[in-house]
């Protein structure tokens, strides 16, 4: 598997207009835009950072995985994504090497991206996405 750099850093916040004024008037960095992905109850905010990006995820409801997190954790780091050349190949191998998984198959994830997660528990507690673009 080729990991070519980090893709992002999902931080869990409680409101994306209000976490993003660091970002924006603070450090001068650009909203790149907001999108909502339905099935994982988020708002996400882009801010690009050369290769990589800060990705702000706001939960859109009270019982979805940001939500929750924020519950159990507070605010803060949820996950860091990789970049990977071809996802299929990477999970592939992965399984091969006994690695568990959370997402057995890739799924879309915010902003055209195939995504998939791997368990915490491979990771000494870091919620690691692998992460293809086109
Ligand atoms: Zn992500």
């Amino acid at each position: 598997m080729k990991v070519k750099h980090i893709d992002h850093i999902g931080i869990a916040v409680k409101a994306i207009e209000q976490a993003g004024k660091f970002y924006t008037n603070i450090l001068g960095l650009k909203i790149h835009d907001i999108e909502t992905v339905s099935d994982q109850k988020v708002n996400v905010a882009f801010i690009p950072i050369t290769d990589s990006e800060v990705e702000l995820l706001e939960s859109t409801e009270p019982d979805g995985p940001v939500a929750k997190f924020i519950d159990s954790k507070g605010e803060g780091v949820q996950h860091i994504a990789f970049r990977v050349e071809n996802i299929e190949e990477a999970l592939k191998e992965l399984k091969e090497k006994g690695v568990r998984l959370i997402d057995q198959t890739p799924r879309k994830g915010a902003g055209g991206a195939m995504i998939a997660f791997i368990h915490p528990k491979e990771t000494n507690g870091v919620l690691v996405e692998l992460c293809q673009r086109d």
